[in-house]
Formats: structure tokens, sequence, C-alpha cells
């Protein structure tokens, strides 16, 4: 490994840097000096090459990447990566679902897997680094470990999960439910794009087999430890210099459909007074929600309105009809409900006072997730051993490791994400950066493979 430049702090405009290797080149990096003891590291250009590679997949070339979710895109992507597993020698099997899993053997096949993962999808003009760098990482862990010429006791997993991003059918984190159970045999028909075709069908376009659905589920007992490495997408560790972000918890987000129902009228010969406009009644509404959200006492919740469909949308009708979405999340699941009761509150009296009708209806409630404090020990003792600096944070982003986390051990650990930006084509941490988590992930794998073995036997 080259020996990096002095961090400047300085950060390359990731627009001028059409090639990731080109990005890590010009980089520096936040990680101690590597101890003076023969140490594997990970290689800053392999890391670099996979990121690559999977980024010129439904990528147009200039950091935009449009990968979504259960599309023959994303299985591209899943069939390079099976490739890469099955060149490091693992064994690989994609599940009746799509999640795709190369398996390291232990020298224990009684005792159950560590597993390493993230996701291969990506929202509409996307990065190229979310959900893809925890799956890199997993393989470069796997060559670290072949190199160095160790066998772990456990096995070791490296998974890549489908269709974690809900840009497409409005639910996240598919395979992962999938795996733990919480995805339904009715969810098949239940879950639909926009353009109707429902989550079953997707499936079966790509060979996939969704009566199989149940197949899917993993044992209780099937990891020993899941950790996932992720981009921050917030601007904490890059504002405080810190390499490794270690997640408390997960937020959790209740969302809402809003219909509210006003009058079409003509925009000339309607007087203002008369009118029941359902657009400037729901555009009070969204203005209120960001309102409420900014209070003080709410603390940590965040509430956003990202979508409107106005009927019949046209330049010369007082809207008839507005549906939006509110997507309300907290790291604390009280306040979170509360604040999503306080919307449908404020809903009401808005409408009230306009006259115009509105219907509310819940479409998805998830509680926030608290990742185990022992797992993440683990990991920050490791940072503190090779004097990779630290902080813990939590997630606003909802991610596999936090539905895994309902089942089994996990963990999740962030590599910064400059200026914070993420599901857009700025999307960008350098490869320094991740090779950092990574060393961190492949030391904490050691850790776990010599520590639970000493509380299990
Ligand atoms: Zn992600």
């Amino acid at each position: 490994m080259a020996k990096a430049p002095p961090d400047t702090g300085a950060h390359p405009d990731p627009a001028a840097h059409q090639s990731v290797l080109a990005a890590s080149e010009a980089h520096a990096s936040r990680a101690a000096s590597p101890p003076a003891t023969e140490e594997q590291l990970p290689d800053p250009a392999r890391l670099a090459n996979m990121l690559q590679r999977l980024s010129e997949i439904a990528g147009d070339g200039e950091g935009a990447v449009s990968r979504l979710a259960l599309t023959a895109d994303e299985r591209e992507a899943h069939r390079v990566v099976a490739g890469w597993m099955a060149d490091l020698g693992l064994t690989v099997a994609v599940d009746a679902f799509g999640n795709t899993i190369g398996t390291l053997p232990g020298q224990r096949a009684d005792l159950p897997a560590l597993g390493i993962g993230s996701h291969l999808d990506s929202v509409p003009q996307g990065g190229r680094f979310d959900g893809v760098v925890g799956v890199v990482a997993g393989l470069e862990v796997v060559r670290l470990l072949t190199s160095a010429g160790r066998q772990l006791q456990h096995p070791l997993k490296v998974i890549a999960f489908v269709g974690e991003e809900g840009a497409r059918f409005g639910e996240a984190c598919l395979g992962s439910k999938a795996v733990v159970g919480q995805l339904q045999p009715g969810d098949l028909q239940r879950l639909r794009d926009a353009d109707g075709v429902t989550l079953g069908q997707a499936l079966q376009a790509l060979d996939l087999d969704p009566r199989q659905l149940p197949s899917v589920r993993w044992a209780p007992n099937e990891l020993a430890a899941f950790l996932e490495l992720h981009i921050e997408q917030g601007r904490l560790l890059e504002s405080e210099g810190k390499a490794i972000g270690l997640v408390e918890a997960v937020a959790g987000n209740t969302r809402l459909r809003l219909r509210v129902l006003g009058r079409a009228d003509h925009s000339g010969g309607t007087p203002m007074h008369v009118r029941r406009d359902a657009l400037t009644a729901a555009a009070e509404i969204v203005l209120g929600i960001e309102q409420l959200a900014r209070e003080p006492r709410r603390r940590t919740t965040v509430a956003t309105v990202g979508r409107l469909d106005v009927w019949p949308n046209s330049i010369t009708t007082v809207p008839a009809r507005v549906t939006f979405y509110v997507d309300v999340r907290d790291v604390d699941g009280d306040r979170q409900r509360e604040a999503a009761q306080d919307i449908l509150t404020l809903a009401q009296q808005v409408a009230a006072r306009r006259g115009v009708g509105l219907e509310a209806e819940k479409v998805g409630d998830s509680s926030p997730v608290v990742l185990p404090l022992w797992l993440r020990q683990r990991v920050r003792d490791v940072c503190n051993r090779l004097g990779v600096s630290h902080r813990v944070l939590n997630s606003g982003a909802g991610h596999d490791a936090a539905i895994l986390a309902r089942l089994l051990p996990a963990a999740m650990v962030f590599v910064p994400s400059h200026q914070g930006l993420s599901h857009c084509p700025e999307e960008w941490t350098s490869i320094a950066d991740i090779a950092t988590g990574v060393r961190v992930l492949y030391h904490t794998i050691l850790a776990l493979d010599e520590g639970l073995l000493e509380n299990n036997g």
C-alpha cells in the first residue's frame, strides 16, 4: 500500500472525478499509521476497482447510479458480486428472493457464521457508495483473511441484500425483511411500484420464485453477529474529523398518506373567496409540518413531505384533490408517533378552517432500533486498539442491519460522507476512509471469532 499523503482536510470536488479510483488517489487518509508489525491492510486499489465496476451498472458515467430494487440492473450487480465471491473461493448461494450469500468455511462447521454485508440497489439518480461499500468491504475482509493464511473458527458469510431502498415499492429493506420473516406472502401482492407491478411479479420477471418466500427465512442462530459498513449519509464524522461512526440507534419511521379534497373550478371564473382549493390547503399543511418538526421540544424528530400528487394538475383548474405523503422519523418511538399524531391534528384543523375534506391513512410504521451495546463496544475496542478515531452516533436512515437486529446481534459502522451528501450523484466517500472502515471490520471479525468462542465454549 502506498503511503498516504498528509491529510490536508481538503476534499476534491467529486464531480471532477468520474472514476472512484481517481478520487481515491487524490484524497488523503484519516487512518492512523499502520503499526510496525506486519499487518494485512485493505488494498485501496481493489476497493476502488470494485466500486468503479459496480458504478458502471446502471450508472450514467458522471456519478449517478439508478439501480432500482428488483430490476435486471440490480440482478446484474448481484451476478458481478457473485463472480467476485467465487473468485475468492466462497460458496455462493442466491436465495429465492435474490439475496446473494457467499460463505467462507470456518474450522468448526458447528458454529453459526459471522456475517458482513449490505445492499446493491440504489435510489433513482443515487450515488456510487450507498450500500455497495458494505458488500465490497465483506469481500475485502475475506481477501485479507485468505492472504494472511488465517482460517476463522466460525464460517464467514458475505451477504448482498436485495431491495434495501424503498424508492421503488415504497417499502425498504425487502431482502433483509424476507430473511427475518418480516415480509409476508400478502406483501407480494400489496406492494406495487409506480407502474402497478407487484413485488411478486417483479420477482417472477427476474426468474426468482415468490412462492418460495417462506424458505428464505433464517433461523434465529443463522449468524452469531452481523456487521454492516455504510456511508454516514450525514455530516457529523466529516465535521468532527472522525474516521468511524458507531451506530447506537437507527431511527424508526411513521408514514402517512393525506388526501385533501377540495373542488375543481375554473381558474378564471371563480372568485378567490368561494374557492375550495385543495393545493393551497395542502401547502399550508406542508409548511405546518415543517414548523411542527422544528419545535425545540421535538429534538430528534424529522418530518418530510417528499411527494405530492395534484389532481387534475391543470394550469387553468383550481386543484380538486391533493394526495401527499409524510415521512416522520425519530430514534425515540414515542416522539415519532406523537409527532405523527400532532401532524394529523394539524391537518384536520387546516382542512376544517379552509372548508376542504381530509382523508388520512397510516401507510407505514416501524419502531426505532437500538443496536446491541456489547457488539458496538467490540468495534469500539478495535478502533481504540488500532488508533482509529471514532464517535457514537444515530442513524436517521434505515438499514438492513437494523432489520437483522430484530433477530440477531448486528452492528453498524459508518464512514464519513463528503458534506453529508447521499442519494445523489455528488455522494462521495474517499477510498482511504473506506479502507479504514474495512480495516476496523477485519479486526472486529478476528476479535469476534476469538471472543465469541470464549463466551460460548
Ligand atoms: Zn444504504
